[in-house]
């Protein structure tokens, strides 16, 4: 049972434990429960309380809406994580890094001069439809959502790609995959989410010019809403800044004081028996396992590939823990494949949000271990009844 929990649909009580029989099993958020039980386990270390008077101000000691104590941490974690180089970056919070999405679209687009065109803001099938989303919903004179890059770079004029602002997710979402940016000369945003050595292993530092993280899928604390930029040059930096400031005036204290504990905790345990990393990719490479081996079994759905790879951080080649299964849809009459899934009592994310098509759809494998539990349960009643069906 989860004392104090929210109870995912498929289950109710004081503790979630009740179990509501032939649930749909709900596979669509990325919601990070799965780092849940290690919060658990450290409750008390992680928590914060402060009192009514504490942290009143607008503004805090030394930089504006932005403490210096969780920057310092930040920088900590990137250089002990070894997935970021930090040194000639400035930093800017934000309200997840949903929010952080837009300022920096903002920042690197042209600045006030009405003479230059609009930038394209542009992204790689499969993609997150949260950056077409954001830039369609603050749409104004310096910037654009241009569609997908395949339209630029396979027109022949591939050299014009200046003026465009590329997003880059590594690894991707919804598919997982490391990426890197397509276009040649674009301002590349690199959103690195899921780059921690839970999700992904960890190649080598990521140094791109401007870097997106979030702690939603770091600690799992989506609640809180915390997200930050990792800026190479000063002026976007500041654009950034000045986009959260005049939105939200600086990311909340509050979160920030959150936040500065929990990363506490997670350096105090680096490497130790207590590493959110070693807890969250076991957690993760079990659930994978899992489902490939009900998946191996099926001709009617397959799963993205992914090979053992070697991990800086973990020293060693580690098997995949993906936050996502993007499955494909192999049978012909499975046209529409997150409708497949729904007759089978699965709600994932459909693969045409990311203009990937209808034959593919998207299961998140983040959730709570009881939605992990429904969804295979569910897929390992799909792929029976193909066996007997055949
Ligand atoms: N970027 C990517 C690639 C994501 O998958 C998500 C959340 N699913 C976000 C950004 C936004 O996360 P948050 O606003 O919680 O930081």
């Amino acid at each position: 049972g989860r004392p104090g929990c929210e109870c995912n649909r498929c289950f109710s009580g004081p503790d979630c434990s009740v179990r509501t029989p032939n649930c749909t099993a709900d596979a669509d958020s990325g919601n990070p429960l799965f780092l849940e039980p290690y919060w658990r386990r450290h409750a008390a270390a992680s928590a914060v309380v402060f009192s009514g008077w504490h942290r009143l101000s607008y503004i805090t000691t030394g930089g504006r809406f932005h403490s210096v104590e969780l920057d310092r941490h930040i920088r900590l974690l990137h250089r002990a994580v070894g997935n970021a180089v930090v040194d000639d970056k400035y930093l800017v919070f934000g309200a997840g890094s949903m929010q952080l999405i837009n300022a920096l679209v903002y920042a690197l687009s042209p600045d006030g001069n009405a003479d230059s065109p609009p930038a394209s803001v542009v992204a790689t099938v499969p993609y997150y439809p949260a950056y077409k989303s954001q830039t369609d919903m603050f749409d104004g004179r310096e910037y654009r959502w241009d569609g997908t890059t395949a339209t630029w770079s396979n027109n022949g004029s591939r050299n014009s790609t200046k003026g465009f602002i590329e997003f880059v997710t590594s690894p991707n979402n919804p598919d997982t995959a490391l990426r890197k940016p397509v276009l040649a000369g674009s301002s590349a945003i690199v959103d690195h989410a899921y780059y921690w050595p839970h999700l992904t292993h960890i190649p080598a530092p990521a140094d791109e010019d401007v870097m997106l993280f979030t702690a939603s899928k770091l600690s799992g604390h989506a609640g809180s809403r915390f997200g930050w930029a990792l800026i190479r040059d000063e002026k976007v930096a500041k654009r950034a800044l000045s986009y959260v400031e005049q939105s939200i005036m600086g990311a909340s204290r509050d979160t920030q004081l959150r936040m500065l504990k929990i990363l506490k905790v997670i350096l105090a345990n680096l490497h130790g028996k207590e590493d959110i990393f070693a807890f969250g990719y076991d957690v993760m490479r079990s659930r994978w396992r899992r489902l490939n081996a009900v998946v191996s079994r099926s001709t009617r759905i397959s799963l993205q590939k992914i090979p053992p790879q070697y991990c800086t951080y973990f020293n060693r080649i580690k098997e995949p823990s993906p936050a996502y299964a993007w499955v494909k849809c192999e049978w012909e009459e499975d046209v529409d494949c997150y409708e497949t899934l729904l007759a089978a009592g699965i709600i994932s994310r459909s693969g045409t949000l990311a203009e990937a098509g209808a034959r593919y759809t998207r299961m998140s494998l983040l959730k709570a271990q009881d939605d992990f539990d429904v969804l295979l349960e569910r897929i390992t009643e799909f792929v029976d009844a193909e066996e007997h069906g055949r």
